[in-house]
């Protein structure tokens, strides 16, 4: 599914982020930057070990709510952004988290002159977060983004499994009627 959305393209599929030919990728890492499963430990394994060697030399892990930028190795993409959500607690905390630890990432393209990023759907695999809920978070923080940044040509959200693609689905579908 694809929609305009002022002068870019928001995008939901369903597929593998490692195998995205956008010039960025999402991760969803944990606050340590310490690797795991997961998307994290697929983009890990294809990208190869630059990647972590890069986090190693240059964070001291990454606050929840934020991200932090490496270049992409192996992969087609020649950055990841390595985003923090939060681990799901039900508190109104939650939303504010997970919103900023995209917009980090949209902030950081925009930095690096990065015009089309794919994320993950971060926080709703481990860390719990319900996907209906999520999704619209994560939905219109990029809309939100994208109303004042026209840089940024084309985000898709690269969703794993039919369930949460689904989900990012309905959920584009009602944002994109208010738009
Ligand atoms: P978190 O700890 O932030 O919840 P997870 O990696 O556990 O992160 O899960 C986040 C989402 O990423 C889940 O929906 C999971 O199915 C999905 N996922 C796992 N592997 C991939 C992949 N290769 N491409 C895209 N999404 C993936």
């Amino acid at each position: 599914m694809k929609e305009n959305v002022y002068q870019s393209v928001l995008e939901v599929v369903q597929g593998d982020i490692t195998q995205q030919d956008t010039e960025a990728i999402g991760n969803a890492a944990n606050s340590r930057l310490a690797g795991g499963g997961g998307v994290d430990g697929a983009i890990h394994r294809a990208g190869g070990p630059a990647i972590m060697a890069e986090l190693k030399a240059k964070y001291k892990g990454c606050p929840t709510g934020s991200a932090v930028i490496t270049g992409g190795g192996n992969l087609k993409a020649k950055y990841v952004l390595h985003a923090v959500g939060p681990i799901y607690s039900g508190s109104q905390k939650d939303a504010d988290l997970l919103s900023s630890a995209y917009r980090t990432c949209l902030e950081l393209c925009t930095q690096h002159n990065i015009s089309s990023i794919a994320f993950p759907s971060i926080s709703t695999g481990v860390y719990g977060y319900p996907v209906e809920e999520a999704s619209r978070i994560a939905l219109k923080t990029v809309i939100d983004y994208l109303k004042d940044h026209p840089e940024i040509k084309l985000v898709r959200f690269v969703l794993f499994d039919s369930k949460t693609f689904k989900a990012y689905e309905e959920a584009l579908k009602k944002l994109a009627k208010t738009l």
